[in-house]
């Protein structure tokens, strides 16, 4: 088991503190989308990423962490966490899932396919991962690699999701919020291509832009590239529909209110069949 000098863990995901400052790769938090104790996998602590979303709560203005990824280091890691967890719980949460997040894009990092594969040995090994979740969050952009092919079919047999983020209907909007430069086109062949194979949860995150005023025409573009993804055969688990719960990268972007965000979800059940989750700025509409 790896030694840990014990730190002040900040479980709130209003803080999201991602331990990389104390050269850790795994970190705890209390999760609104996990509903409860999420362990976190930052495979990105240098904080570099192939999008610039308007939106990234990501904290970019410290230095990056020289820390680099390493598989050995992961594992000991989380061999700690999980021994601090054999009770199921720590500070009174229930682990909910293992999630490959962080920084920035964990389908760029080359070591992804090795760390599946541990997190999948890992399950087995461990009676207290028996139940939970393995989550892959991607923007999509390496969510083709060749080399994960093989490990996706016993990622979803071992409780896998696959995260999707979709917040741009168009070329114009991607380019607005996304800033990538991936081709709008080829990020939803992406999407069909994985979607028709497996299962996707779309995260979308939903903001109030440069003061504009809410409106459901907005976001009808948005509600058309979904049903058309379900027309072709793209099987959507359920979309997590969330608005800016930390500071953004750009002050032009700001949360939609509770109200707004309800309006939205309303829209979105009416339009497209499928379960819906609502993130409000602060909580969640399940906390209710
Ligand atoms: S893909 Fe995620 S980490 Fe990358 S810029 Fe967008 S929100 Fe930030």
């Amino acid at each position: 088991m790896a030694k840990q000098t014990p730190v002040e863990v900040d479980l709130s995901y209003s803080s999201h503190s991602r331990l990389s400052e104390y050269e850790r790769l795994v970190y705890p938090v209390v999760s609104r989308r996990s509903r409860g104790l999420s362990l976190g996998i930052n495979l990105n602590p240098d904080k570099r990423c192939n999008f610039d979303c308007v939106y990234c709560q990501v904290d970019r203005t410290s230095t990056p962490e020289r820390i680099r990824p390493s598989v050995s280091q992961i594992e000991q890691e989380l061999e700690y966490w999980l021994q601090e967890l054999e009770q199921g719980q720590y500070q009174g949460y229930q682990l909910q899932d293992i999630a490959l997040a962080g920084d920035g894009e964990p389908t760029s990092e080359k070591q992804l396919p090795q760390v599946l594969e541990l997190l999948m040995s890992l399950k087995q090994r461990h009676p207290v991962l028996e139940q939970i979740k393995l989550i892959l969050f991607t923007n999509g952009s390496g969510i083709g690699r060749n080399d994960l092919a093989d490990i996706f079919p016993r990622f979803f047999a071992a409780r896998g999701e696959v995260w999707f983020k979709l917040d741009a209907w168009d070329q114009d909007s991607q380019d607005r919020i996304n800033r990538s430069r991936l081709k709008f086109d080829q990020l939803i062949e992406k999407l069909r291509h994985f979607g028709q194979r497996y299962p996707v949860v779309l995260q979308s995150c939903f903001f109030r832009w440069q003061g504009q005023a809410y409106s459901d025409q907005l976001y009808q573009p948005y509600l058309e590239l979904v049903a058309g993804l379900a027309v072709s055969q793209v099987c959507v688990d359920r979309i997590q529909a969330y608005t800016l719960a930390r500071k953004p990268a750009e002050s032009d972007a700001t949360p939609w209110s509770n109200i707004e965000m309800d309006r939205l979800a309303t829209l979105l059940r009416e339009h497209l069949e499928l379960p819906v989750e609502l993130f409000y700025e602060s909580g969640s509409e399940s906390d209710g």
